[in-house]
């Protein structure tokens, strides 16, 4: 490896001491530059790899509320605003007691080069808290939210930073945020994505990761000349990414099998169609029910308790739910059974060894920053509508993602060529992504 690279990876390793997630995502985008740090000495010369990976500012915060028994709680919210080089900091906000500083730091790190590779001005970052909205009344699901914003409203600004929604927040909980954060700042400006149609949000940002994935997987089987047609797909997850992953495939030909949750997954052999989608969609967004009762209504398909899907034969997979959910032993179990596509709707859904097994086999393999950059390429739309205060139609939003999906494909599968690893994804996308910023951060001096 590059001595630099190394050292570099050696500095972050001793200066972030358990932090895993953080330390998995430097390795994977410092391991696959090396071609560019070699080729152009000034990103040495400017300390480039040093401040990249420090996060321009860190701020925790205590977050107490009023459970509906009367009984105080206390959580922790988390900002992470990682860079601005290129824009104003942009990335979801994440609520799962699962959260904690590496977690957020890899996600807000890998945040910086998806959005770079948009075309779109804007920096990166990530924020949320260790709160499970599991099981809790509307009533302290508002509650939460509205003391998160109390402490959080100081650090956002339609030119400052712009959140969005991840797991565990969606746009029940960006209205609760968006509400609070106008009473707070007395204004009524487009500080957050994935607000509701009438106050304005965009249309498609729902659809648009999920959307946006299938479009750059389309694009990398177009290179082979293939399509997806009869092609059969796993999915994980059933959240946002998920289900309009699986509602784009449907459309394009291909067969969905597998669905699942933090539970168990479901597999249905003859496919999940749009009838049964609906069906899902309802359980999960309206009544916030579990996978497994798709079984109870349609019978023929199994449910696979405390089970991931990726041992299921199929073509196509699209992990969709959470970080580190494909590992070794599953990506070789996908090759074995013929899959030749891997593309993330999740953020790092593949652990490093289970990336190299992707790399080696030569599949068409999209790390996410490139597949799932669709939901914050939509939420620059959304802020780029808010600002000219006009709303687009739904066609015109979807040709706009479909357009930069096609974009980012060939600017990451350019640079892959360009680099002498032609379809290395992987490669493509971390030093397409690097660049714009590095120079940015050169232009702009040591600050
Ligand atoms: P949702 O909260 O809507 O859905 C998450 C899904 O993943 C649920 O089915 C959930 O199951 C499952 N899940 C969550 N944690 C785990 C776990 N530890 N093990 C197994 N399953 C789990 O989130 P999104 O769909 O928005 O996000 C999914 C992924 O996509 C995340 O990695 C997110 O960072 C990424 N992403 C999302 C974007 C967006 O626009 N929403 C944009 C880009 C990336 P359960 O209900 O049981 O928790």
């Amino acid at each position: 490896m590059n001595s630099y690279i190394q050292e570099t990876i050696e500095l972050v390793s001793k200066r972030n001491p358990n932090e895993p997630e953080f330390l998995q995502a430097v390795k994977e985008v410092l391991g696959s530059i090396a071609p560019v740090i070699e080729r152009h000495k000034k990103y040495q010369a400017h300390a480039i790899l040093e401040r990249i990976t420090e996060p321009e500012r860190q701020i925790i915060f205590r977050v107490p509320w009023v459970d509906d028994s009367g009984k105080v709680q206390v959580n922790r919210g988390y900002s992470y605003q990682f860079s601005s080089a290129i824009g104003p900091y942009k990335g979801g906000l994440r609520f799962h007691p699962t959260v904690n500083p590496s977690v957020l730091k890899f996600l807000a790190f890998e945040q910086v080069f998806k959005n770079s590779l948009t075309t779109l001005p804007m920096g990166g970052g990530k924020g949320g808290a260790d709160f499970n909205p599991k099981g809790k009344s509307e009533e302290e699901v508002m509650r939460f939210c509205q003391s998160f914003m109390s402490e959080f409203y100081r650090y956002l600004g339609p030119n400052t930073y712009i959140p969005a929604g991840d797991i565990g927040v969606g746009k029940r909980e960006v209205g609760y945020f968006f509400g609070q954060y106008k009473k707070l700042a007395n204004e009524f400006t487009g500080v957050f994505t994935g607000k509701g149609l009438q106050w304005g949000g965009s249309l498609i940002r729902p659809e648009a990761t999920g959307y946006g994935c299938v479009y750059f997987a389309k694009e990398m089987l177009l290179t082979k000349a293939l399509d997806f047609k009869g092609k059969t797909c796993l999915i994980s997850g059933s959240g946002n990414v998920a289900q309009y992953t699986v509602e784009k495939l449907i459309e394009f030909g291909a067969k969905v099998l597998t669905m699942s949750d933090s539970s168990g997954f479901i597999y249905d052999k003859e496919g999940i169609d749009t009838e049964k989608l609906a069906w899902i969609m309802e359980l999960k967004n309206t009544r916030r029910g579990r996978i497994s009762e798709y079984v109870t209504q349609y019978p023929s398909a199994e449910y696979h308790e405390g089970k991931r899907p990726w041992a299921v034969p199929a073509q196509c997979a699209f992990p969709s739910a959470t970080q580190n959910e494909i590992d070794e032993e599953d990506a070789k179990t996908l090759l074995k059974n013929g899959c030749t596509l891997v593309a993330e709707g999740a953020n790092m859904p593949s652990t490093l060894e289970a990336i190299e097994v992707f790399l080696n086999a030569k599949i068409l393999y999209a790390p996410s920053k490139a597949a799932n950059a669709g939901g914050v390429t939509t939420s620059g739309l959304e802020m780029t509508q808010n600002s000219m205060r006009l709303t687009w139609t739904a066609e015109e939003v979807n040709a706009r993602l479909h357009h930069i999906m096609q974009m980012i494909h060939s600017n990451v599968y350019n640079t892959s060529i360009e680099y002498g690893q032609k379809g290395n994804y992987l490669m493509g996308a971390n030093i397409a992504g690097f660049v714009k910023v590095a120079d940015a951060m050169i232009d702009q001096g040591v600050v």
